[in-house]
């Protein structure tokens, strides 16, 4: 991986600039998803060219995803809609995927070139991802490098007609790989390869002054919590706290405090203002009581719901109850009541997950 990183840093530097595209050209939309990678591992030094990026555009400390889930974060990163709001409650690989009725991102743009390049099974078509996009490029199973859905998009992306791309990188998601002594090192030197593998697209994209999104599905717990290096069964901030950046064509730079949320991104995309949101609603992917002290029914069926403002949280813990923690405003609790309960699996996905060879519960 280290030496892979070398070589790509080899081409960037050498690679010739890209050519600026003069302003009446066809216009260019795209969201760039690095998986797993946390809000407070986006800095100057892990990632700087994502980090030069924001400086020049809005760079929002306070993004959140609904929930710590590669299918469901990024279906309410195509719909605009809560996992429990899209059908999405769980990753493909689970049997849940979105609603044929929910629009999607390409929906948003009739007429556009569309085109998603992804590197992961619970990013691929099965779920729903792939629906309305013209091209959809992903692995049929396990993950694959980044890089690779990097290069097909810089030659997929059409410089005559208007584009909407999606490329999704899944470095960061472990296992970690890379020469640190620790997982935490590790970790920290995947989340530095997805900022050098996108590089080169950052670059194409800023001189077709493309409107960019570039954003995580979720982020990761590390060594802070009782079960570490996992995402799917915590509501911590080191999972539902996610980097987002926009960057676009004449967009005064700054640094925004209103939170905002994964379902703000086809808004964002569109060039939209995004209006503050006072609270934000989550769920855990699954319930494990060696993680949830309490929590019942294990897997999908028992997972936590949190609703929280800058004062604190509520969280609704099936087998424990309800409990805050700071002193959240009251009428937060409305967004926990209207979360509906989790319907079945819609298909026997899992099973065909099985067949294709994708073992992992991620
Ligand atoms: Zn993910």
């Amino acid at each position: 991986m280290i030496l892979w990183l070398i070589a790509c840093q080899f081409s960037m530097d050498t690679a010739p600039e890209p050519t600026p595209r003069s302003p009446d050209a066809p216009p260019t939309v795209a969201l760039i998803t690095i998986d797993t990678w946390r809000a407070d591992h986006f800095s100057d030094d892990l990632t700087p060219n994502i980090w030069a990026l924001a400086a020049l555009g809005e760079r929002y400390e306070h993004a959140f995803s609904p929930m710590g889930l590669t299918t469901p974060a990024h279906a309410s990163m195509l719909t605009g809609l809560a996992p429990w709001e899209n059908g999405a409650w769980a990753n493909n690989h689970h049997g849940y995927g979105m609603d044929a009725k929910a629009l999607t991102l390409p929906d948003r743009y009739p007429g556009w070139e569309s085109a998603a390049f992804v590197s992961a099974y619970p990013a691929g078509p099965v779920g729903g991802l792939s629906r309305g996009w013209g091209v959809f490029d992903g692995p049929e199973s396990g993950e694959r490098d980044g890089s690779v859905a990097v290069e097909r998009a810089l030659k997929w992306l059409p410089s005559d007609r208007p584009a909407l791309l999606w490329v999704h990188v899944y470095e960061p998601h472990g296992p970690y790989e890379g020469n640190g002594q620790t997982e935490r090192e590790r970790y920290a030197e995947e989340v530095s390869l997805a900022d050098s593998i996108v590089a080169p697209l950052i670059r194409e994209l800023k001189a077709r002054n493309a409107t960019i999104v570039i954003t995580s599905d979720h982020g990761e717990v590390l060594d802070e919590e009782r079960c570490s290096y996992q995402h799917e069964r915590s509501i911590s901030d080191h999972v539902l706290k996610v980097p987002m950046v926009r960057w676009m064509p004449g967009i005064e730079p700054k640094v925004i405090s209103d939170w905002v949320g994964l379902t703000d991104v086809p808004a964002l995309l569109g060039g939209g203002r995004i209006p503050e949101r006072p609270n934000w609603v989550a769920q855990s992917g699954m319930c494990e009581s060696d993680c949830a002290p309490g929590c019942s029914p294990a897997g999908l069926r028992g997972r936590d719901t949190v609703a929280m403002d800058e004062a604190g949280r509520w969280v609704e813990r099936p087998g424990r109850g309800r409990f805050s923690v700071g002193t959240p405003g009251a009428g937060v609790t409305d967004l926990i009541d209207a979360v509906p309960e989790m319907p079945q699996p819609m298909d026997p996905a899992t099973e065909h997950a099985k067949s294709l060879g994708y073992i992992s519960t991620e």
